[in-house]
């Protein structure tokens, strides 16, 4: 339901929270987040309310970390516990994902993978995607390439977001009929599904077309269509109080 991403050199966990919470007016039934620290991942994730999550990263911090993305969740494929809020991960752990939507064809792309021996441990339409980015990476693409391959295969409406555990500084993210906007810093980035995720850090943006792929890092966003080719960036600058 709401989504946070952030690049850059301030705690990405405080970013992260903090622009969950100004998404919370939306509603939701569990909340997550996932940090790129060290060359790994670290994920928390909590039924409930916000305060839950927070009282979970008060009693055990997350690595710091300037690369991270944070989600709350409202369940249409699984019932709203730990397990099935997101990020979903894949089974290496290294590459995290984060949904607002549906993946229509989630089934048939669960029974595929299932089939090829891969263990899924929740019950969302979401954690498919999870997998197939990771066996795009590892077949040797980079994460911008593996999330335009992967958007080739869904059906349905999605934002999604992703990190990597060695990439670190880069998070990749990708709408279709559902919203993502790109917030521009200094030396820093954000994503979000709503720009009141992060006015109170910048008030410069740039809209992500529908069915575009965009990679942000501290200091740029590469904005593709979902075949790779360049397209034309639209800034607007929020004017208004949230
Ligand atoms: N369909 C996904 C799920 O049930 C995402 C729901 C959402 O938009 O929050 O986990």
């Amino acid at each position: 339901c709401g989504i946070v991403g952030y690049v850059g050199s301030r705690s990405a966990t405080e970013v992260v929270v903090e622009g969950l919470r100004r998404l919370e007016y939306r509603g939701y039934d569990s909340a997550g987040i996932a940090v790129v620290a060290d060359g790994a991942l670290a994920s928390t994730k909590r039924a409930g309310k916000l305060a839950n999550l927070e009282k979970a990263l008060h009693e055990s911090p997350l690595p710091a970390a300037s690369t991270g993305l944070g989600h709350t969740r409202w369940a249409t494929h699984g019932a709203p516990n730990d397990r099935n809020a997101h990020p979903h991960l894949d089974e290496s752990g290294r590459v995290a994902v984060i949904h607002n939507g549906i993946i229509e064809n989630f089934a048939r792309l669960r029974s595929e993978l299932e089939s090829a021996g891969v263990s899924f441990a929740s019950d969302t339409d979401t954690e498919v995607v999870a997998h197939l980015l990771a066996a795009e990476v590892a077949a040797g693409a980079n994460l911008a390439d593996a999330m335009r391959a992967v958007c080739l295969r869904l059906e349905g409406a999605f934002t999604l977001l992703a990190v990597h555990a060695e990439v670190p500084d880069r998070v990749v993210a990708a709408r279709r009929n559902s919203p993502l906007v790109v917030g521009l810093g200094d030396g820093e980035n954000f994503l979000a599904s709503d720009v009141s995720a992060f006015i109170a850090h910048t008030r410069e943006a740039l809209e992500v077309g529908d069915g575009q792929v965009v990679e942000i890092t501290p200091d740029g966003v590469t904005l593709t269509d979902v075949r790779g080719a360049p397209v034309a960036e639209r800034r607007f600058h929020v004017d208004w109080d949230a």
